[in-house]
């Protein structure tokens, strides 16, 4: 019996993987699977469901440009409304019906020069002539090795795997960590419990959240009028383009920006917090721009509450009963939530095993080799792949930018391939190379090489102290060179 080869498989099933399958569908390939771990799609906006998820980039921005929602119901939407959105782009470009849940995929092999070959948990193997990888960069939980952590003998919940049905109501809780995902946590969960301390090992920087909810009529005007809600994009994404790259990209030449977020986070925490030494606590020690910041209103003030502790001295370790601190301060709690975030670089470059041409690890390429891929899409040694979470690779600061930058690149590529009636492309050394030693240049003028960063354990940076996450250009940068890059940058066969 012969073995299917499908024209593709995309794995993951977020933003990432619906753009990819739209793309790939409008393009003529139809024969294509979407394999997603999780029960259902919407990527990290199904899998986080914590009380006071919502998106911090404008949602006119956060969106895919080709599909607006004129009815986010705020300016910053919750995240129910994302994972709605995806469900909505996926049932109108029909690109649902390709994908399948609850399969992990285990690893991916390039057979025979001709296609690869996907391993699914459990035994399955998918044949397909493209792989497209969408898995995310945030999508691979971080459990802190802390001794004696699995000897507690309460309640323990990592904030991707919230549990609805756990009643917090009167209970001691303990959270460990401060980013982004637990600063909106902690403001919802604080009136509820009878005690809160918050685990803090750095800092994070915060400005005021300028949310609001959209009125009905907005909403109808921008349904009637999609040229207002552009308009509105436009706006946003010019200025998170100025943020990026002015204060990130920018940074040796244009100090003053950050230092104006700094004031102007500082002022905001001046404002919210009464107790000095809270404040101080509170007060980061790194540049504005190392790390990722976040936006929020009602963070700094819970720490006003009577229940609510800020600890800064470190954990030594978890007891079935409570956390010691190194200072051998014991605290009693009965639930500890972990908000300690997102391994990136050990286990999410790439997400599963890929084994390209010749034997070639993807995995142990990027660690040994540097963290490199051409456009942020493409890697030589590994024929007819797409990698879409890749070394610099995010662009700008909505995802979605970077998503349609490489939507773009996919079309130009793949008409090229068709045009040659080629059965594989390749990006090549030399191309691969010159992109990487750019990219390298580039980074010289950031905020992560001029900055005060070495106390920001900003995940930013790889293990190799590189920030090679982030691409160090503007989103026009990586717009015009996915509609231009040369075409001979690919090899084709
Ligand atoms: P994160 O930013 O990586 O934060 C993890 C936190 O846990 C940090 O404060 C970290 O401390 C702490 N931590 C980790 N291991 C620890 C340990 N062993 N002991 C003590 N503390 C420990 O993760 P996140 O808050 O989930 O956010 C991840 C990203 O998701 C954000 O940066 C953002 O990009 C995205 N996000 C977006 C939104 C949104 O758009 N609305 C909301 C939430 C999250 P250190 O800082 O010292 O390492």
């Amino acid at each position: 019996m012969t073995e299917t080869i499908h024209d593709a498989v995309i794995v993951g099933a977020g933003f990432g993987g619906i753009g990819a399958a739209i793309q790939l569908r409008r393009l003529g390939h139809d024969d294509l699977v979407v394999l997603e771990r999780e029960s259902d799609l919407g990527g990290t906006w199904h899998v986080n469901r914590y009380p006071g998820l919502a998106v911090d980039i404008p949602s006119s921005t956060y969106s895919y440009s080709f599909e607006p929602n004129p009815y986010w119901s705020r300016l910053y939407a919750p995240g129910a409304e994302l994972k709605a959105y995806a469900t909505h782009v996926a049932e109108k470009y029909d690109v649902r019906r390709h994908m399948r849940f609850d399969t992990v995929v285990d690893g991916a092999v390039w057979d025979d020069g001709k296609h690869w070959t996907v391993n699914i948990a459990g035994g399955e193997r998918l044949h397909a002539r493209l792989l497209l990888t969408a898995t995310g960069f945030l999508s691979q939980p971080a459990f802190p090795a802390i001794e004696g952590i699995d000897t507690f003998a309460g309640t323990v919940i990592h904030t991707t795997r919230w549990d609805d049905s756990i009643d917090l109501d009167g209970r001691r809780a303990a959270v460990i960590g401060t980013g982004a995902t637990a600063v909106q946590l902690i403001p919802e969960i604080a009136p509820r419990l009878a005690e809160l301390t918050v685990y803090q090992r750095t800092a994070i920087w915060v400005t005021p959240k300028g949310d609001r909810a959209i009125p009905q009529g907005v909403q109808k005007l921008y349904a009637r009028v999609p040229l207002a809600q552009r308009a509105v994009r436009t706006i946003g994404s010019g200025i998170l383009e100025l943020i990026m790259v002015a204060g990130v990209l920018k940074y040796r030449r244009a100090k003053l920006l950050n230092r104006s977020v700094e004031k102007l986070a500082l002022r905001h925490l001046a404002r919210q917090v009464k107790d000095p030494e809270t404040r101080r606590k509170l007060t980061p020690d790194y540049t504005f721009g190392c790390k990722r910041p976040t936006f929020s209103n009602t963070y700094f003030p819970t720490f006003n509450r009577a229940n609510v502790h800020l600890e800064t001295t470190p954990i030594a370790r978890i007891e079935p009963d409570g956390i010691v601190t190194e200072d051998g301060t014991k605290t009693e709690i009965d639930t500890l939530v972990l908000a300690t975030g997102f391994n990136l670089w050990d286990t999410n470059f790439p997400a599963f095993e890929v084994i390209g041409r010749g034997g070639k690890d993807l995995g142990k390429f990027w660690r040994e080799q540097q963290f490199q891929a051409y456009e942020g899409v493409a890697v030589p040694g590994f024929p007819n792949f797409v990698s879409l979470n890749s070394p610099y690779s995010y662009s700008g600061l909505s995802y979605f930018t970077t998503i349609e930058s490489q939507m773009k690149h996919l079309k130009r590529l793949l008409r090229e391939v068709d045009r040659r009636g080629a059965a594989t492309f390749e990006i090549t050394e030399r191309a691969n190379a010159e992109f990487l030693d750019r990219m390298t240049d580039r980074l010289e003028d950031s905020v992560f090489v001029n900055g005060s960063c070495a106390t920001s354990r900003s995940y930013y940076f790889n293990q190799h102290g590189m920030a090679t996450l982030l691409r160090p250009t503007s989103t026009i940068n990586a717009f015009r060179e996915a509609g231009s890059f040369p075409l001979d940058d690919y090899s084709y066969a």
